[in-house]
């Protein structure tokens, strides 16, 4: 079938730290993002290699019937040529796009246990996920866990929302890490990365009745399966999203 490509516009967009922006998107035809909560927009540009390339972006908000959604995305430097393109765009420009794809999403399933990871702007599939989380939360049975690792303090992404869950929720535990804490910073919880919850895990969670879902960098997303694996984890229940920019395509020279 066909790709369908539409232009998105940015309606505005907010620096949640240094170099990550939450942007808001609207589809300039203005139909609604038929979207499941987890799910990625891809945007299409001419690249420096003078080729059309893509590159995708998990949606960190969108509605139903709404043709707005946010991406949440973090500036590559020095040479990062999607994210910087991204982050070059003022309201009212727009962006060729394609989407949504992707089946990183909560499934029709009632683990007592669900276990979410996230590296980055890895958070952006469970920040769209909130709704979900919420219901699921609010019926009092079942637990949600939130692993969040990022280098610097500033760089908790949505970490007033995810307090503010937590307060709200005794079976909300949300668990921020910080591998680099500044010196001179008033950071006080959790140093290290993700993997520094895992005795909490394994004493808490049953195995069998636990799902997994983990979104961010490679390197994150693949010592945390050995780590599940290792729990008890089915590979089933083990659900991943690695962020990676795909290879160029150059077209083939005639020799
Ligand atoms: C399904 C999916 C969803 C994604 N969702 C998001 C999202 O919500 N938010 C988001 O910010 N990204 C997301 N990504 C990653 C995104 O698609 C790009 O890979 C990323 O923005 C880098 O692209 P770029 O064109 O800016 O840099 P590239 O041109 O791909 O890379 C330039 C250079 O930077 C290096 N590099 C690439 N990524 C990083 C990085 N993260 N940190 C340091 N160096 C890097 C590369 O190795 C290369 O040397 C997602 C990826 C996938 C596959």
């Amino acid at each position: 079938m066909a790709r369908k490509y539409f232009q998105g516009r940015v309606v505005s967009h907010d620096a949640l730290c240094e170099n990550v922006r939450h942007i808001v998107f609207e589809r300039e035809d203005r139909e609604p993002v038929e979207f499941k909560p987890g799910q990625f927009m891809m945007i299409h540009f001419v690249g420096r290699e003078g080729v059309e390339i893509n590159r995708s972006y998990s949606m960190a908000d969108a509605h139903t019937s709404s043709p707005e959604f946010a991406l949440c995305v973090k500036r590559v430097d020095p040479d990062g040529q999607g994210s910087q393109l991204i982050h070059g765009l003022k309201v009212g420009d727009s962006l060729k796009m394609s989407g949504p794809f992707g089946r990183f999403c909560l499934r029709d399933e009632s683990p007592k246990d669900l276990v979410l990871v996230a590296t980055g702007t890895g958070i952006a599939p469970f920040h769209c996920m909130l709704s979900e989380l919420e219901a699921i939360l609010s019926g009092g049975e079942r637990r949600i866990w939130l692993l969040f690792g990022v280098r610097y303090d500033e760089e908790l992404l949505y970490h007033d929302t995810w307090n503010a869950l937590a307060a709200r929720y005794d079976n909300f535990r949300y668990r921020p890490v910080v591998s680099r804490p500044r010196e001179d910073g008033d950071y006080k919880g959790a140093v290290g990365y993700v993997s520094t919850f895992e005795p909490e895990l394994r004493e808490t969670i049953d195995p069998d009745d636990s799902v997994a879902y983990l979104c961010g960098v490679p390197e994150m997303v693949d010592d945390m399966r050995v780590r599940f694996k290792e729990l008890g984890l089915g590979l089933r229940a083990t659900r991943t999203e690695k962020y990676v920019s795909p290879p160029t395509k150059l077209p083939k020279k005639d020799t």
